[in-house]
């Protein structure tokens, strides 16, 4: 029989999840709860981490720290986050900002991702073995983590730093992902691009170059990421071909420098 606990402390979360033979953990659940309510999903529980507290922004000291249940919503209308609304704003429609969550976006491969990759951002995971604090790049790298919470996400805010963000979809909107990406002008003269939908997981190019946007032509940038970026084994997918994918990265990563420019 299939248990739903809403625990109440991380503490009690990361025991549920290391108790049960196979449990699942549920953010805002508009992903997972199709999956649970259509009853084949195999699991024996589900861990409601909505009741946590882990739905909070704070900035200080030019970081953002993020909660992983803070809604995509909640991302979409903050004032100091005003570079990031693009990328919310491009989540799905207004019914489901309203309950998935950042830390369910970066499970799924969202287009979050690409924004929080391209900000260097880092991730905290609470499991069994600990707490532990990792950059996004490195989650994303090291594959799946069953078996971890994660609760916040941290960056530095962008400040005085050229961002953009683009998003290709068959549809303009609450269409899913094709390729999106998001650019930020990282230290000595690194631009660091994030990209969702261009391989099987989020991905962080880091492209080198000292002369920064007002020098450095952005057809130029967009070049030297797509041929990083063709090692790439681009997904196939009812939205997509991995060649029709592999044709839309420059392209995307060239929306996102023109956008980043333009700010
Ligand atoms: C109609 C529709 C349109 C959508 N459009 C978009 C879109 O345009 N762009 C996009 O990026 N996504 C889209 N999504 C996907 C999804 O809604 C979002 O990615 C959302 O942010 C997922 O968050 P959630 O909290 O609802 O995840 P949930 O459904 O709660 O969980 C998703 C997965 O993440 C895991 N998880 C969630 N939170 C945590 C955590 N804190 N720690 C560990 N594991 C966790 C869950 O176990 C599960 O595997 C869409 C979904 C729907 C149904």
């Amino acid at each position: 029989m299939l248990s739903y606990t809403i625990p109440g402390d991380i503490e009690e979360a990361v025991a549920l999840l290391d108790e049960d033979p196979n449990p699942t953990i549920v953010g805002g659940g508009t992903v997972k709860m199709p999956t649970i309510a259509a009853g084949d999903s195999g699991f024996t529980s589900v861990i409601d981490i909505s009741g946590l507290g882990l739905d909070e922004i704070h900035i200080s000291e030019n970081v953002a720290v993020i909660g992983a249940c803070t809604k995509i919503a909640q991302l979409a209308v903050h004032k100091e986050l005003a570079f990031l609304h693009s990328a919310a704003k491009s989540i799905g429609g207004p019914a489901i900002r309203n309950l998935a969550t950042v830390g369910g976006n970066i499970f799924c491969h969202g287009d979050l991702a690409a924004a929080l990759l391209a900000l260097n951002a880092k991730v905290v995971l609470h499991s069994k073995t600990g707490v532990s604090c990792i950059s996004l790049e490195k989650f994303y790298r090291n594959g799946e983590w069953d078996g971890a919470i994660l609760t916040e996400v941290k960056f530095p805010l962008p400040a005085g730093k050229k961002f953009g963000f683009s998003k290709f979809s068959r549809r303009k909107l609450n269409s899913s992902t094709i390729v999106s990406a998001a650019v930020c002008e990282g230290d000595s003269g690194m631009v660091l691009i994030g990209l969702v939908g261009a391989a099987a997981r989020p991905t962080l190019l880091h492209v080198n170059t000292n002369l920064l946007y007002d020098v450095y032509p952005a057809p130029e940038v967009c070049e030297m990421a797509a041929a990083m970026a063709a090692d790439f084994e681009s997904p196939t997918d009812s939205h997509a071909s991995g060649k029709y994918r592999q044709q839309m990265i420059p392209v995307v990563i060239n929306r996102a420098i023109t956008e980043a420019l333009a700010e």
